[in-house]
């Protein structure tokens, strides 16, 4: 089964943290880029493909009215089989209120993702977000009472003066609305954005702030009964994210606008990032970035992100027993420093492993590679 992903590459405003390809959102190049998304959704026609997930990212796809994107889920139940998808939108909560949030539920969207980042005004205001979090609070309850029951908010770890009281204090608001998800990521200062500069990196969380307030947000979101089921994805029982669960799992999705990544038919590639030549173009522009993924590579790469982990049985089936046997023995040792948990031939990283993630994944690589 496929996952199907859609770029809106439209924002309010940018905001100054953000490295994502977005434009300045215009009523006119939207319905033009949300006609030349139909045109190439309509190119799979005939193909009998099935897919389960719907995810609009972006940008900022609230932006479009509702009947505009109520136009392409229409097109993609023509062209794939999506008989009980997970249709996601991601959100602005400046964006919408009840009406606007009904209609969407008529379009087909059964799941709505919030920025919300924070439920601190000032922390918001430093993030040069539109929304203070009042206005945040009633999208998200707006939506419950259109009849949303998969709502996620994010929740952005680190900004300028936070310390692990105010992030609980965060965490706890969040908490209190009707939310089923919670995505907590660490700020990152991303080169060539306005927030890339030594002003703003001495304000905001250095690397032992930033372990400290990923553990308490860890720790107080699963005193709330989201349970971490990736780096950054907490879920009540039955609402992990369906679509994202497709990227961590390597399976394949095809993508659709400026910017949209694909893994289709055993090779990744992606739609440069230029919305006037998406637009003109008759059919989307593709650029190849992996001919032929690793699979066996990408297991572990991918899997180590997910709490459940990887199995240590698959490892020698796609490298050998020998390979598995060297992986368990260094899993073993940091399992000894809490960073690593071994159970039943399952390995997986802890909260603490997750925040070295990169360095405990080049390890394994190493050792499976040599
Ligand atoms: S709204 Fe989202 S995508 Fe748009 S600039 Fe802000 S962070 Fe980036």
């Amino acid at each position: 089964m496929h996952g199907l992903y859609v770029h809106i590459p439209f924002c309010l405003r940018k905001c100054p943290y953000c490295s994502f390809y977005s434009v300045r959102f215009e009523e006119d190049t939207a319905e033009k880029y949300v006609q030349a998304l139909c045109r190439n959704i309509e190119a799979y026609e005939g193909r009998g493909l099935k897919a389960d997930t719907l995810y609009f990212g972006g940008g900022t796809p609230s932006v479009l009215t509702a009947e505009q994107v109520g136009r392409v889920v229409d097109e993609c139940r023509q062209v794939f089989v999506l008989d009980d998808a997970e249709i996601t939108l991601e959100a602005n909560p400046c964006t919408v209120d009840e009406q606007k949030l009904r209609q969407l539920r008529t379009a087909g969207v059964n799941r709505i993702s919030f920025g919300i980042q924070s439920a601190d005004d000032k922390r918001l205001g430093f993030l040069g977000r539109l929304h203070d979090f009042r206005t945040a609070e009633n999208a998200v309850r707006a939506a419950a009472a259109a009849g949303f029951e998969n709502i996620s908010g994010d929740l952005m770890l680190g900004t300028a003066g936070e310390n692990c009281d105010s992030l609980r204090a965060s965490v706890e608001a969040l908490c209190a609305l009707p939310l089923t998800h919670i995505s907590a990521y660490m700020l990152k200062i991303e080169e060539g954005t306005p927030f890339d500069t030594d002003k703003v990196r001495s304000m905001t969380a250095d690397d032992e702030l930033m372990s400290d307030l990923y553990l308490a947000a860890v720790e107080q979101l699963e005193k709330n009964g989201f349970v971490q089921y990736e780096i950054s994805n907490f879920a009540k029982e039955g609402y992990e994210s369906r679509h994202n669960n497709k990227y961590w799992l390597g399976e394949e999705y095809l993508g659709f606008g400026a910017a949209a990544h694909s893994y289709f038919e055993g090779v990744r590639y992606c739609c440069p990032p230029d919305v006037q030549r998406f637009i003109e173009s008759p059919l989307q522009p593709k650029e190849v970035t992996e001919e032929a993924p690793d699979r066996a590579e990408e297991y572990v790469l991918l899997g180590l992100r997910l709490s459940k982990g990887i199995s240590i049985d698959r490892i020698a089936e796609l490298y050998s027993p020998a390979k598995s046997h060297d992986l368990k023995n260094a899993a073993l040792e940091l399992a000894a420093h809490g960073l690593v948990r071994v159970r039943e031939n399952v390995l997986s990283l802890t909260a603490e492993g997750f925040l070295v993630s990169n360095t405990i994944i080049a390890k394994f690589i190493d050792i499976l590679s040599c």
